[in-house]
């Protein structure tokens, strides 16, 4: 792998860039890989990074039905945080952001990480008691949050209007090395290091059948012909119940449409991600300018992929009397993204049925801030064929077995 540094830049700008090698290969797939994941997403390459780096397996492909990261992870609105309420999510989510402080030096690709601080504004005075538990549960579990008081908000964002009528702020809950990624230089970067492993991503390919035998998967059915493999990691996001259906079980997960939309480029205004549960909407301002705005999820199960007008309308709606300056602003572009929810609202990183076949899913409207975390808790329970600490807890068994892990007020609209 070519590396990148400022001397490799300087010494193309010499030869007209003519020296700049493809970031990842895109070969033909082989008859047999040791390990197949599907999905080329974010947390499908993250895996694929880890079950390299930490336990050295290399014959691995990543089968992708379109382009990497071309599913939620690179159109999510890029919040990074780790202030859950339970145990195992703040463990997970908190190594996640620790792999976040490291991960450009890691990976040599700059992923812009940008811990500006997140806020969750405190809009009621239901809400404002529920933040100040999760500040007392994250101080017993080391993960750095603090209630801030309406004038500290105020001084952090200077564009809210702190006295809205119906819902006027109470606090916040800050976490100041929470921010932001650059969502698709995430998938490239662990693309690259995969790539340069001689990990096979290849890209246009859609599995359509996993066949199985005593127990056992044997081999997946792809518009490129079929690929035994040693063992199976299903990454898929929203498609995870038409996955985990090939493989003959089912998931506890539901399918639904997030929407978010961008403004016009602005001049810098706001330079923290603040959201606001309570109205439904949260706003960050890229590096290009654009206000970031996201809302909910679409209120009935669909495989859409695209936004809908009465969620602009809805959001901004919302967000408007908490930041009045938005009314004036035009909105360039809207999409979505087909997110996997689980009942509990906490992800599931699992054994199945089928004792080689593992699965990452139901990260629902918030997995691009566990990318490198649920990777790495995924990658050990593909190598070991048991899941580590921090996988445990995530198991599909739980909603069997009643341990649910019930993030709905971290994870509601929060993503
Ligand atoms: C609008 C929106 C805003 C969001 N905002 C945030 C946020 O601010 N912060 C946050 O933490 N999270 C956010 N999320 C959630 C986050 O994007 C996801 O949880 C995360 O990206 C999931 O990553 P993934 O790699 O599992 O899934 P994906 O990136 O969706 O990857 C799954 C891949 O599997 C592929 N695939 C599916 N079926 C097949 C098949 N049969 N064969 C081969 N490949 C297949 C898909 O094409 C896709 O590329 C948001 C999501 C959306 C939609």
């Amino acid at each position: 792998m070519k590396r990148y540094s400022a001397f490799a830049i300087a010494r193309e700008a010499f030869r007209q860039h003519t020296g700049w090698k493809q970031a990842w290969a895109s070969p033909e797939p082989r008859a047999h890989y040791d390990v197949v994941i599907v999905g080329a997403g974010g947390h499908g390459l993250a895996t694929a990074y880890y079950l390299g780096h930490r336990y050295g397996i290399k014959n691995v492909a990543v089968i992708e039905k379109g382009w990497l990261g071309g599913g939620n992870t690179g159109r999510n609105t890029t919040i990074i945080r780790s202030n859950y309420l339970q145990d195992p999510s703040a463990a997970l989510y908190e190594k996640s952001r620790s792999l976040f402080e490291t991960l450009s030096q890691q990976l040599n690709y700059n992923i812009m990480f940008s811990p500006r601080g997140v806020m969750m504004l405190a809009q009621t005075e239901h809400e404002k008691r529920g933040y100040l538990r999760t500040e007392r549960a994250n101080a017993l579990q080391g993960v750095e949050t603090r209630f801030i008081s309406p004038a500290e908000v105020k001084k952090l964002v200077p564009i809210i209007n702190l006295d809205g009528p119906r819902y006027p702020v109470l606090g916040a809950l800050w976490q100041a090395r929470g921010g932001t990624a650059r969502h698709d230089a995430v998938a490239w970067g662990f693309a690259r290091a995969c790539s340069d492993m001689g990990m096979h991503i290849i890209e246009q390919c859609a599995v359509t059948g996993v066949d199985s035998e005593g127990g056992q998967v044997t081999a997946v059915n792809t518009t490129k012909g079929r690929i035994t493999c040693g063992k199976l990691g299903i990454v898929v996001a929203g498609h995870s119940g038409a996955l985990a259906d090939m493989a003959g079980f089912r998931l506890p997960v539901e399918s639904v449409a997030l929407q978010a939309l961008v403004s016009e480029p602005i001049k810098p205004c706001m330079d923290v991600v603040v959201m606001a549960n309570t109205v439904h909407g949260y706003m960050s301002q890229s590096d290009k300018g654009e206000m970031v705005i996201g809302g909910g999820a679409d209120g009935f199960n669909n495989y859409t992929q695209r936004g809908s007008w009465h969620h602009i309308e809805e959001t901004v709606r919302a967000l408007v009397e908490t930041f009045p300056m938005i009314s004036r602003l035009k909105m360039l572009r809207q999409w979505g993204g087909i997110v996997d929810m689980t009942g509990d609202r906490s992800p599931i990183i699992s054994k199945t049925p089928l004792g080689n076949c593992f699965i990452n899913c139901g990260w629902g409207t918030g997995g691009f801030k566990a990318t490198p975390g649920s990777g790495y808790a995924m990658a050990e329970l593909i190598a070991k064929g048991e899941p580590g600490p921090l996988a445990e807890a995530f198991s599909m068994t739980r909603f069997r077995e009643g341990r649910f892990i019930d993030e709905s007020v971290a994870a509601g609209v929060a993503h």
